[in-house]
């Protein structure tokens, strides 16, 4: 069963990691935005997943500034990338320094192929390191890989903080990314039964620690397998994460906000 939605008209909500410029979603771009604010949503980020995306998120946040926007290159693009897309992104960090609000989407997918680990490890590196020179926050993908990413903000004594994207698991696996000053992204994985344990994450640990996110056009919520997600089924993510906690609905979605605003230094 679908949740249903749950509005009050005090609260707006930020979706925190939504792909608005690939093709899913992209070509109906203006109506996804609409439906979002007619649901809360007030502001979003864009990640990018490859170089050839940056152009268009500079593009898109100079349009509309309630899209922010990260540039990076996510692991599952890795090979197509190589160092001179570092430097391209180095230049336009220092180009357009305040109109990035993060490195992102980067980090580490050992559910792909064995052969791509070399260049995810080398180019998760170079990117954290251009985070670490800008003084940027990062936006985190993960899959077999907490160990990994882990390690590598160590070994960089990596002190920016960001946001760990798609977070589902333990308390335990947690505290590792909210000791480093990151924040837990949580999204439609909450409304599936089956997630008890990232359910209990939520219920248990401080409020500080979470921001929302769609994933869209991926993850859908419980309901709607098998459909497009929208920034638009944010409440939903939102009705699902009030029903976890007990503070009221008003003082989570000010608490969300300002984790976000917090963490991608917007206040
Ligand atoms: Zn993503």
């Amino acid at each position: 069963m679908p949740l249903t939605s749950y509005r009050p008209a005090t609260v707006k909500l930020f979706d925190t990691h939504c792909h608005l410029d690939l093709p899913e979603l992209a070509k109906a771009q203006d109506l996804h935005w609409q439906q979002a604010q007619d649901a809360g949503v007030a502001a979003l980020v864009i990640p990018a997943v490859e170089q050839a995306a940056w152009q268009n998120l500079l593009k898109l946040h100079a349009s509309q500034p309630a899209w922010h926007i990260a540039l990076g290159i996510h692991p599952w693009w890795a090979a197509k990338h190589d160092l001179a897309d570092i430097g391209l992104l180095n230049q336009l960090l220092q180009q357009y320094t305040d109109e990035v609000c993060a490195i992102g989407e980067i980090g580490l997918d050992f559910a792909l192929a064995e052969d791509t680990f070399d260049q995810q490890l080398q180019l998760f590196a170079a990117q954290l390191n251009l985070a670490k020179q800008y003084a940027k926050p990062v936006i985190l993908h993960h899959s077999k890989s907490q160990p990994q990413l882990l390690a590598e903000l160590k070994r960089q004594q990596f002190t920016e903080g960001g946001i760990l994207h798609a977070f589902s698991g333990s308390q335990q696996q947690a505290k590792a990314f909210l000791d480093l000053g990151f924040k837990l992204g949580i999204g439609g994985t909450i409304t599936y039964e089956r997630a008890r344990k990232t359910q209990i994450s939520v219920q248990k640990l401080p409020l500080d620690s979470f921001v929302l996110e769609t994933d869209a056009p991926a993850m859908p919520l419980a309901g709607f397998q098998g459909e497009i997600n929208t920034p638009a089924q944010l409440n939903r993510i939102f009705a699902a994460f009030c029903k976890l906690r007990t503070e009221p609905a008003e003082q989570l979605a000010a608490a969300l906000w300002r984790n976000t605003e917090q963490v991608l230094r917007l206040a």
